[in-house]
Order: structure tokens, then sequence, then C-alpha cells
């Protein structure tokens, strides 16, 4: 020992020892009450915070998994790939973005559609992948649900639809808000065929899909604390393709709970003439 670890008071010289290393993953934080949470526990409670309740957000195929029975489910439109109309290039070219995402995610795109059976009862669920470039709804994601929503119409099932999503996909441009449209007119169909329409809204369900379908389920369940968010009015496109609409009464910063926007939309609804 040389006369200078002598000196060292005996904490200092602790930290040179073998330091306890934690394995990546094992705790993760709670946003919500900031507790320090065991993973396992955090899965084992299907990923809802065990001391404050908080809904954690959840990937997609993790969600059809605690949604639908095992058995007997497959997946819609997965054939469907997306491609770059545009040649869109900004910091990035759109198809390195696409990539990038592909080898983060697994996934070809933000959506993933599922027929199968939940405690039996068949259904057809569209689920939203947000950390494939935020959920955005591009040709693919509008392309999905509709095959999502002919699927449910031709065997006369229930449709549900799981938004996690910050709205549009900016790199398809038109493409992408004419999406808004086409799921519109898809989930009308469902009305017409009286099949139940169903929307689950998670964290976050933001932009053009906040303001087209998701709220136009015949039952919107809005999970606790899940964020939302709109432009107060309809966008001109959205006027034009006589997208349903509901106006959010303006609040700082323009965000709100799901739930919230919810209890405004049923105010709103009632004092409509
Ligand atoms: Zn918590």
């Amino acid at each position: 020992m040389s006369w200078l670890q002598k000196l060292l008071p005996p904490k200092i010289k602790r930290s040179e020892g073998v330091k306890k290393s934690i394995p990546e993953g094992l705790w993760s934080k709670c946003p919500a009450c900031e507790a320090v949470l065991y993973s396992t526990d955090l899965e084992n409670n299907q990923n809802v915070c065990p001391k404050c309740g908080h809904h954690h957000r959840l990937r997609a195929r993790a969600r059809l998994d605690l949604l639908l029975d095992p058995e007997g489910r497959f997946e819609i439109g997965a054939e469907v790939i997306p491609v770059d109309p545009l040649k869109f290039k900004d910091s990035k070219r759109y198809l390195d973005r696409l990539a990038a995402a592909n080898e983060d995610t697994g996934e070809a795109d933000a959506m993933v559609v599922m027929q199968g059976a939940i405690k039996t009862v068949q259904v057809v669920v569209a689920c939203f992948e947000f950390e494939f470039l935020g959920g955005s709804m591009g040709s693919v994601v509008g392309e999905r649900f509709v095959r999502g929503v002919r699927a449910a119409i031709e065997q006369q099932l229930p449709f549900i639809c799981i938004t996690a999503t910050g709205g549009a996909r900016m790199q398809e441009g038109l493409f992408s808000l004419m999406q808004m449209a086409k799921t519109t007119a898809a989930v009308t169909l469902l009305g017409k065929q009286q099949l139940p329409f169903i929307t689950l809204l998670t964290d976050p369900t933001m932009g053009g899909v906040s303001a087209s379908f998701a709220f136009m389920g015949d039952v919107v369940i809005a999970e606790p604390g899940a964020l939302n968010r709109h432009d107060r009015r309809p966008s001109p496109i959205a006027r034009q393709a006589r997208i349903p609409y509901y106006a959010a009464p303006a609040r700082p910063g323009g965000a709100m709970t799901t739930r919230r926007a919810l209890r405004d939309m049923l105010l709103w609804r009632r004092r409509r003439p």
C-alpha cells in the first residue's frame, strides 16, 4: 500500500474496489410517480405502474399479445410496405429513416392489424406502433387500417383501433393527409353495416389521427393519463374532406389527457344545436 492510499479516508478507498454493476434494463423509472420499478414487476402488471397505476407505453405486438387469445390469430395487410413517392429528404432521406425504424422495431410500418379473438369473441384489431416514426399515419397505415375494416365487414366482426401516434407522416405530404379521409370513409362503412367500431386511445394520441377517426368510435376508451392534442380548428383539408371534427376548447399549450378531451367532447356534442 502506498503512502497516498494510507492517507485516503476509507470511503474513497472503497470506490476503487469492485464496482457493483446493475444490468441495463433491469430497472425502470415511472414517469408519473418517479418510483424505481423492477422491470419484471412492471411487465407482470401489464406495464401498469404497481405504485400509482400509471399506464406505461406498450409496443403494438406486446399489446396484441395481451389482448388477443393466442390461438387462431393472423396478421392482415403485412404485405403492404412503404414507398417514397415524393423522394423526400430533410436532414436524412425518408427511405433511410424507414430502414432505421425497421431495424429498431422489426416492423415495416407503424401499424399492426390482426384478426383474432378476445376471450373467444372474434374481432379485427388495428394497433399503432409508436416506436416506428412516432406512430405517424402514412399511406401504409391507412391501407392496413382499411384492409382491416374490409376483413371486419366481410366476416361481420367488430373493429377495434388502438391509437398511439404523433399524427400525420410529414415525409409523405398530401398522401399522408389523405389517410384521414380514407380511414374515416372506411369507418362510415362499418357504421352502415351496423358493426361496432371501438377506439382505445393510449399515450399519446395526437394530430391527424386524433382529429379524424380516433374520436369516432361507437365506444371510445381512453387510458388514464394518455396525452391528446390537436389543433383547435379543423385544417382546410379536414374541412374539404368533410371529416367530422371535434373542436377542442383552447387550453394552454393545447395538450390535455384523452379523458379530459372525451369529457369536453361529450359536453360539446350536448351543446350542439
Ligand atoms: Zn408510478
